[in-house]
């Protein structure tokens, strides 16, 4: 199994290269060349199967250069960590089905992409004999995911910058109480944007990127989306007779989890819909429901993980709508950069009406939905979640099963929670743990210098 660019300009590489390159070396997104597919008797054989057999039979799919027992570690050591023995249950509230995807350390789904990860870029360096430097900027869930994902494996170092005192207290404490050695969190006195323009110059400085092996865990990486496409078929086995096909619904961001969800229906996995939840972020639901891909100013919400403009991942989907064609796809880019829109035809606008159908859902509405369901069902739903119960209430008739995936432990959001609801969120234990804990975080100012300083300085002395 080789690996292209959407953008056409590179010689299809094996996985491990492609999970290493992360962004193709041209700009474009990586993809396998062909999507492998599973027969409906092959989707049967794996029911009653572990989260971690069905994480083998489709994972190995897209890789032939790693040895299946080495593969098969790498899956059970990601997988371990979780608190969930089925990894991502699922249950069933008030005739909806709820993918939980958030009983990983950090609490967010981030980390079940995030976990393998980690374990491939250990593996993959040790084999090489390389060594590699991650820097991301975070709002809150990915730089904690990533510094979880990695901490105390060999090879690696990580440096996560965020904007001092604006994650949640939960999530600046998920990232400053890990205190391996490879794991450097830096408070920038700052906004997320000044995070991320630091991280970006630096990561343009070509020289710098390579003395220093620069890297990033972005969800661009083949790897991440590889990994989520798992609980689409183990919650399809979970909860549809044979054949049956069911509909997904998927609070969006970047469209990486919702994109695993449309190679999931590539392969065989019988789909009627993908449904794309937003929030008052909506240039996914304005292109998909009028072909309009224009980008605006990015909105706070109470779904903050939900908060992008330009999803990076929709390129992956765009070159299959473009019939696989590198020209469409760079054209489109090169629009978006100079007019800041992407125009579809309505030929283009109705194929992905095929595939998708999308709903944006505001503040009001998601606490209203925390609210009634908890009053319904007992059960609290995160605001992320939420966004995706509600859309799937507006577009989702019928007797198809329904299956929404959560992508956040409500107590991880709690504020929007407590808004909702008038009552504190139950602390679960991983979360209790971490308070009081040492943390270890070092400040800088918003200025790039400071940042190369500081890797410069911290790399000479490990
Ligand atoms: C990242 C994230 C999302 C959005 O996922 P995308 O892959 O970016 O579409 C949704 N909910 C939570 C809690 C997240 O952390």
């Amino acid at each position: 199994m080789r690996y292209l660019s959407t953008r056409g300009g590179i010689t299809p590489i094996p996985f491990k290269d492609a999970v290493m390159m992360g962004l193709a070396d041209d700009g474009g997104l990586l993809l396998p060349e062909t999507i492998p597919t599973f027969t409906p008797e092959e989707l049967e054989s794996w029911r009653g199967s572990s989260y971690q057999d069905v994480a083998f039979a489709i994972i190995s799919r897209f890789v032939d250069d790693i040895p299946a027992h080495d593969l098969r570690q790498l899956i059970e050591r990601s997988y371990a960590t979780f608190s969930h023995p089925g990894v991502t249950p699922v249950v069933k509230k008030d005739g909806v089905h709820i993918l939980e995807l958030f009983h990983g350390v950090t609490l967010a789904f981030k980390d079940v992409a995030l976990q393998f990860l980690g374990n491939l870029f250990e593996y993959i360096l040790a084999e090489r004999n390389e060594t590699m430097t991650i820097l991301g900027a975070t709002s809150g869930d990915t730089g904690s995911a990533a510094i979880h994902g990695v901490r105390g494996k060999k090879g690696i170092t990580i440096f996560i910058l965020h904007p001092e005192g604006k994650t949640s207290p939960v999530q600046a404490l998920q990232m400053t109480s890990v205190l391996d050695a490879n794991v450097h969190n830096i408070a920038v006195s700052g906004t997320f944007d000044d995070c991320q323009d630091m991280v970006k110059s630096l990561m343009g400085d070509l020289e710098f990127k390579k003395n220093y092996s620069l890297g990033a865990v972005n969800s661009i990486n083949w790897a991440r989306v590889l990994a989520q496409v798992v609980y689409y078929v183990y919650a399809w086995l979970k909860v549809a007779a044979p054949g049956q096909k069911v509909i997904f619904s998927v609070p969006t961001g970047n469209f990486g989890d919702i994109f695993a969800g449309y190679v999931a229906w590539q392969m065989g996995l019988p789909v009627e819909k993908l449904l794309l939840a937003t929030n008052e972020n909506n240039i996914l639901t304005r292109c998909i429901t009028s072909g309009d891909y224009s980008v605006g100013s990015v909105v706070q919400t109470l779904s903050p993980s939900m908060d992008i403009q330009v999803a990076s991942n929709f390129e992956r989907y765009l070159f299959y709508l473009f019939d696989r064609n590198p020209a469409r796809v760079k054209e489109a880019f090169a629009q978006l950069k100079a007019e800041g829109r992407i125009t579809f035809n309505s030929g283009e606008t109705a194929r992905m009406q095929q595939k998708f159908c999308s709903a944006s859902v505001d503040r009001e509405q998601t606490l209203q939905t925390i609210g009634n369901f908890l009053a319904e069902t007992g059960y609290l739903l995160d605001p992320h979640t939420a966004v995706g119960v509600r859309a799937a209430r507006e577009l989702a008739a019928g007797d198809t099963p329904l299956i929404c995936l959560s992508t956040a432990h409500p107590a991880k959001f709690d504020e929007a929670v407590i808004a909702a609801t008038g009552k504190p969120v139950p602390v679960p234990e991983s979360i209790a743990k971490l308070q009081g804990l040492p943390t270890r975080c070092d400040r800088l100012p918003a200025d790039q210098q400071a940042l190369r300083e500081y890797i410069v300085r911290t790399m000479t002395a490990s």
